[in-house]
């Protein structure tokens, strides 16, 4: 439910971008309201790697800027953070055949060490032929030359990471509508003046106009579609590229650290120990589809498999070795010709004047920089405006979860408190941090919460009750999928569909009609998005 009429600042679509924005600037004073026509991190910043990291690659085309920056960025999230945010050891192993051999490796490691000279985590190593071998067994060893070794940081559930900046924004008087898409960017007589923007309200079908002087579209691969309901036409913004993953079980061979590897056309390409199962990814393809509608395809399923089997023999991955697959589309620059991997990774706070004032739209951007891509918008918003504003205290605030306190003490009083496995409570305390207990609390209105959600996971009924009172999720899909996360398990969630049903039932007081309906809409939004099924 929506509060006032009036804002300082109404931002469009709460992806990591979006949520990033709408923290500094509550915290900053402003009046904030964020609209999003599906769920939070329900697009890109879902869809991604779920590496924090400086970007290695990007060295390749010289953007020391953008790696210095994400590297310090990388070291404020392990801070800020610490419960979603893991330092994550990755091998580059070296073959004869390689584009890169020894000596550009070493040097890239080398530059990477020099921008991150004040981080926490450890530097890079070499390794010999035999130290690799050692360290991956399962590495094909024809013609192995050694490896790097060195380490960068995995954000397990970016969903959990948006929603708790989101949390974080809420706490400070931003207020956040989901199921809500903005239909139009509004202008004042002028027709050069940003005067609001029009939402449909999804659950009663009305639209209504808020009235702003400033707002950022944040639409990610939808830029260029938001741009175009102000009624000007404007240059293109977006040149998506398409990116997609695949996850398997732990397999034979399968690697104790992240490799980052040449895949079989010399693209580099990661598998990475994730969430008790393997993430392989990425491609990198010009996408100009509607972004709604991405998926992986067979070919890039194919290619996966086919790169991940050439790097570790003993795997033997077929196509029924994929649990599931996902896709995202990069929000990057348009450029009208290149190669994708060679455009820019670097973000744009692009302001529309004097086209449309009071317009400002993303471009570009990481997981890694939503941080500092978010102060800087904040920063340009408030010099166009003339807001003299507090400075931006985002770079040392822990976020909601990462608030003191010592997970293994926690762990122990989950236990002893509320009779959890050791299991059940790291699971909790790796996903909800200093919120732990605020979940565990609701045992005490009813025990049974405790029990089993997901066989497949270990979570609990009560995550999902407190996913729907507490945590924004408006329907069983937003619950199983961005806040429990028992949609990104082995079974994609549909273990939990009939225990969901119940606690819907008995504990939300849901009638069974609707409950098993949402049902049907995970499976159907299941089958749509990781392609649980062959399309
Ligand atoms: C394959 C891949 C791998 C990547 N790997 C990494 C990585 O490992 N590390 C890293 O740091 N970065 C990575 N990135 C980059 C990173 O994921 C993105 O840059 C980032 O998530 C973009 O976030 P965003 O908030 O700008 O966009 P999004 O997350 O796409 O959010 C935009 C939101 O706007 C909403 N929206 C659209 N239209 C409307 C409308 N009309 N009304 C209301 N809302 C609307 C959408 O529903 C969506 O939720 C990767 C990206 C891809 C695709």
């Amino acid at each position: 439910m929506k509060k006032h009429n009036h804002y300082d600042l109404v931002i469009i679509g709460a992806g990591i971008n979006g949520a990033g924005i709408a923290r500094d600037a509550a915290l900053r004073g402003l009046k904030v309201l964020v609209v999003e026509q599906n769920d939070i991190c329900s697009a890109t910043s879902a869809w991604n790697s779920r590496l924090v990291h400086g970007g290695l690659r990007y060295l390749e085309h010289k953007e020391l800027g953008l790696v210095r920056e994400s590297l310090r960025e990388r070291e404020n999230l392990l801070r800020t953070a610490s419960h979603l945010v893991h330092p994550l050891p990755l091998m580059i192993p070296i073959y004869a055949s390689n584009r890169r051999g020894p000596t550009i490796v070493r040097m890239g490691m080398l530059a990477y060490d020099l921008l991150s000279y004040d981080k926490s985590l450890p530097r890079h190593r070499m390794l010999s032929r035999q130290q690799a071998a050692q360290k991956a067994a399962g590495l094909d060893q024809k013609q192995l030359k050694g490896a790097a070794q060195y380490y960068d940081a995995q954000v397990t559930f970016p969903e959990r990471l948006t929603l708790e900046i989101l949390l974080c924004a809420r706490e400070n008087g931003a207020e956040i509508l989901t199921h809500t898409p903005v239909k139009r960017i509004n202008l004042d007589e002028t027709n050069s003046a940003v005067s609001g923007v029009r939402i449909l309200n999804r659950a009663t079908g009305e639209e209504e106009d808020i009235v702003s002087k400033c707002v950022v579209n944040v639409s990610g691969p939808w830029v260029d579609q938001v741009l175009t309901t102000s009624g000007h036409t404007l240059p293109r913004q977006i040149g998506g590229t398409r990116g997609s993953h695949i996850v398997v079980a732990p397999f034979s061979g399968a690697p104790q650290v992240a490799l980052y590897a040449e895949a079989e056309d010399g693209r580099p390409y990661f598998t990475i120990p994730w969430n008790g199962l393997f993430l392989i990814g990425t491609t990198d393809l010009h996408h100009e589809e509607p972004p709604d509608s991405v998926h992986a395809t067979e070919e890039e399923i194919d290619y996966l498999l086919n790169s991940t089997n050439r790097l570790l023999p003993s795997a033997q991955l077929e196509r029924d070795s994929v649990l599931y697959s996902y896709a995202g589309v990069r929000p990057l620059p348009y450029v009208p010709a290149g190669q994708p991997g060679t455009i820019t990774r670097r973000h744009i706070v692009h302001d529309h004047s004097p086209q449309i004032t009071g317009l400002w739209s993303i471009i570009g951007g990481k997981l890694t920089t939503y941080r500092s891509l978010a102060e800087e918008a904040v920063n340009k918003v408030a010099a166009a405006q003339g807001w003299r504003l507090a400075r931006c205290s985002t770079h040392h605030r822990p976020l909601p979860g990462a608030r003191r306190h010592n997970a293994r003490e926690l762990e122990k009083r989950l236990c002893a408190n509320y009779g959890l496995t050791s299991l059940a409570a790291r699971r909790i305390v790796s996903i909800y941090g200093a919120r732990s207990e605020d979940i565990l609390e609701l045992l005490s209105e009813a025990p049974e919460l405790a029990e089993n959600l997901s066989p497949e996971t270990g979570a609990i009924k009560a995550e999902l009750v407190f996913a729907m009172r507490y945590e924004m999720a408006a329907n069983l899909t937003d619950a199983l999928m961005r806040r429990t996360m028992v949609g990104l398990g082995p079974a994609a969630g549909l273990d939990a569909l009939e225990n969901a049903v119940a606690t819907l039932c008995q504990h939300l007081n849901w009638d069974r009609h609707t409950a098993m309906g949402q049902a049907d809409e995970f499976r159907q939004y299941v089958a749509h998005t990781l392609r649980t099924q062959d399309p």
